[in-house]
Parts: structure tokens; C-alpha cells; sequence
């Protein structure tokens, strides 16, 4: 099966420099065996959506409402990204989390992308202090049950991607060891399969480089990765494209 890269742009670029990136990165087709992935914030997805039409690229937003369409100030809801065009939505990153996200509404939000035919990019992981104190899997483990016990029987069946992105290897340069992500990312997968979701693909978030992307995907239990800082860098990105 083809391997997923996942470019999240966060909130760092404006829409004429989504554009230019876009144009940048769209110039080369990815490696046949990979499925790339952008995605640009709520005001570039329409034009990054008309951009990508033509090309090998797939359209992801970072962010959903947790809500129907109807009176919600300011949400953007899974429908409106389905209609723009997205495939993927990410859910749950944990600079979301640290503003407050729980996982209530983190399931909510997934329930609304499922319901929309999207593919949620759950984002799951650790803290520096709780892998200190040993405490990744406990946490992995609870962080699954939360977001997944609330789903309805039939999302089981639903294709869904869990990012296992350790806080402290976001943007800190900092990587857990290809061998030991790939037993985590298992193990994310043996969760969910005896909660009952059958679909599940894990891949991989935290300072990935162009550098460094080849010993994960190398490793058959990370079905991707997930690419912030790199994915800002158009040459850098298109390295990590053509591993
Ligand atoms: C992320 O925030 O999802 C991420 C993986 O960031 P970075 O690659 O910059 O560590």
C-alpha cells in the first residue's frame, strides 16, 4: 500500500504564500509510491483546491467543527471542507489540545468528518514529562478509548489515520527512534483493531526532515508521516516527496 506524507502548513503562511508554495510543489509529481497530502488553513483551501485539481496532490484542511452546519459562529464544518474539495482533515493536534481540545470534542469532530465521507488524521501522543515518567502507552491508550469509544458502531468500518506525534518532538528537532515509533504505531494499531475499528493506518509526526524520513517509512508499521516544518520548505518537502 501505497505510504501517506501529510504536509500541516498550520497558521505560517498567508494566502499568496500558500499559492506560490502550492505552485512550487505541484511543478514535480510525488514518488508513484506515495500519497501526498496539503494542507493549507480554512481561507487557502478553495484556492488551494482549484491549484491541485490537475495534479497528483490530494487536499487536507486541519480542523473541523465539532457541529452540523447551522448556527455556529465561526466553525467551518466537515461538509463545507468535503465541498471545497478536501479528502483528509487532521483532528486533535495537540497545539489544538493545548488550547483546550478534549477529547469529547475531539470525537465529535470525528464523527462529523466521518459522516462526510473525510478521512480524520487523529493526532495522538505523549508529553515530555509523561514519556519520562514512563507513561507513553498508558497515555496512547487513553487518548484512543476517549475518541474512540463515543463513535457509532458502524464508524468501525471507516477508514481513519491515528498520527502519533510526540509533543516533544514537534518542532524541537527532537525523534523517538524509527524502531521504537514503529512498535508504538503497532501498538496504536492493535488498539483501535480490538476496539473494533478495522481501517486503522498509524503514521508518524515530529520534526521529520528530509534528512530523516527515509528510517521511518523504511519501518512497515508507519504507514506515513505527517510534516510540519519541513512541508514550509518547497525544495525540502520535494526531497522528502522523492525518497
Ligand atoms: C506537526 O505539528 O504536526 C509536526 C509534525 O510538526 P514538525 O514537523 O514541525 O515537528
Amino acid at each position: 500500500m501505497n505510504k501517506i506524507i501529510i504536509a500541516n502548513w498550520k497558521a505560517n503562511l498567508l494566502p499568496t504564500q500558500a499559492r506560490s508554495l502550492t505552485k512550487k510543489f505541484t511543478a514535480e509529481r510525488p514518488a508513484k509510491n506515495l500519497t501526498a497530502v496539503l494542507c493549507p488553513d480554512f481561507v487557502a483551501l478553495s484556492e488551494t483546491a482549484s491549484l491541485l485539481k490537475k495534479s497528483a496532490f490530494l487536499l487536507g484542511a486541519q480542523d473541523c467543527s465539532a457541529f452540523l452546519p447551522g448556527a455556529h459562529t465561526g466553525e467551518v464544518t466537515a461538509a463545507a471542507l468535503k465541498q471545497c474539495g478536501a479528502k483528509y482533515v487532521i483532528i486533535g493536534h495537540s497545539e489544538r489540545r493545548a488550547n483546550g481540545e478534549n477529547s469529547k470534542t475531539i470525537s465529535q469532530k470525528i464523527q462529523q468528518a466521518v459522516a462526510e465521507k473525510l478521512i480524520p488524521i487523529i493526532c495522538v501522543g505523549e508529553t515530555a514529562g509523561e514519556r519520562r515518567l514512563k507513561k507513553t502507552k498508558t497515555v496512547l491508550a487513553k487518548q484512543l478509548q476517549e475518541v474512540l469509544a463515543p463513535l457509532p458502531g458502524n464508524y468501525a468500518k471507516s477508514p481513519l489515520i491515528f498520527a502519533y506525534e510526540p509533543v516533544w518532538a514537534i518542532g524541537s528537532g527532537l525523534t523517538p527512534e524509527p524502531l521504537e515509533t514503529a512498535e508504538i504505531c503497532a501498538m496504536i494499531k492493535n488498539l483501535a483493531a480490538k476496539a473494533g475499528f478495522s481501517r486503522v493506518t498509524v503514521i508518524y509526526g515530529g520534526s521529520i526532515t528530509d534528512q530523516n524520513a527515509g528510517e521511518y517509512l523504511q519501518q512497515s508499521a508507519i504507514s506515513g508521516l505527517l510534516v510540519g516544518g519541513a512541508s514550509l520548505d518547497a525544495r525540502r518537502f520535494r526531497r522528502l516527496l522523492n525518497l
